[in-house]
């Protein structure tokens, strides 16, 4: 079974545009939507949810005002200013330490699991979706990634399906480590400027680190050909795979706005562009 994972150097060069079209190309597929800080692949996909389920991460100290004595060693001890002077924890700036609650003499600290989010299992018109919903402000993204990628794991087991699709989180930070691990193959989407070049040489230096074979496409490519060149040459030379060019295609937007993905649109240079791309990647992920 293979996993691709589509990545890029930042958010905004068309990624998830790019992981709905394949959806709709690829067969006998789960869908996961690993970019958990800013989910949008529901937008173009249209989930009809199933199941739902809350995922907790981490934990806040919540002060009990029956048991509280008042003798102000909580505020004394938190490092971060969490406590206030009348011994309520403010939950946003609450890190989960847990220092007062080991401190407190009169045990009045409880320290709950936090709830950080939800994440789902969906029927598509593409097959079946894993996606989720982090709670805003709510860290322990990475940990929903790894929750999200698993489960799409385990379905796909489940059902006999050949692979998974993952659009993955933008950057190098925890979320996109957290999607890396154990995938066959990444696609990296970069656009045609110089930080488009340096972000995604970050990204792809990242992917080998994890031993990932990495494959580059360039998204608006004739918008700055000169620049979509050089990372076609950027490629050669690192040996990362040149899985080809996209144009700028108003069809993806018009898609977008529709709730359709550009394969649903009319047969113009974004659709066989993008056709071709996965022609590309789907021979290599059968090598996987
Ligand atoms: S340490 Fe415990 S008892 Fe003391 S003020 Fe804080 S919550 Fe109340
Ligand atoms: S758990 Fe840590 S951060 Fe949170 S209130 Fe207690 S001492 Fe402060």
């Amino acid at each position: 079974m293979y996993e691709l994972v589509v990545l890029s150097g930042k958010g905004g060069t068309g990624k998830t545009s790019l992981v709905g079209a394949f959806s709709a190309l690829a067969q006998g597929k789960v869908l996961c939507d690993a970019d958990v800080d800013a989910a949008d692949l529901h937008l173009l996909l249209t989930p009809r949810k199933i199941l739902r389920h809350d995922f907790r991460a981490g934990h806040k100290a919540v002060i009990d005002s029956q048991r509280c004595t008042g003798c102000g060693e909580c505020v004394e001890r938190c490092r971060f200013g969490a406590v206030s002077g009348r011994f309520v924890v403010d939950g946003l700036q609450c890190e989960g330490c847990g220092v007062c609650v080991h401190f407190c003499p009169a045990g009045a600290i409880d320290f709950p699991e936090n709830l950080c989010g939800e994440w789902y299992i969906s029927e598509t018109r593409f097959g079946p979706m894993v996606h989720a919903r982090l709670g805003i402000a709510e860290e322990n993204s990475g940990k929903l990634v790894s929750l999200v990628r698993k489960e799409a794991r385990h379905m796909a087991e489940d059902m006999g399906l050949q692979g998974i699709l993952t659009d993955g989180p933008p950057g190098i930070g925890c979320p996109v480590i957290a999607s890396l691990g154990g995938a066959s193959a990444v696609l990296i989407v970069a656009e045609p400027t110089v930080s488009g070049l340096h972000d995604l040489d970050r990204v792809a230096r990242l992917a080998r680190h994890f031993q990932v074979p990495v494959s580059v496409c360039v998204n608006k490519a004739d918008l700055h050909g000169e620049t979509a060149r050089a990372i076609e040459g950027l490629c050669r030379e690192r040996g990362y795979d040149f899985a080809g060019h996209l144009p700028f295609d108003p069809a993806f937007t018009r898609a977008q706005v529709e709730g359709k993905t550009i394969i649903e649109d009319d047969d113009g240079p974004g659709r066989r562009a993008v056709t071709e791309v996965w022609e590309h990647l789907r021979k290599s992920l059968q090598g996987a």
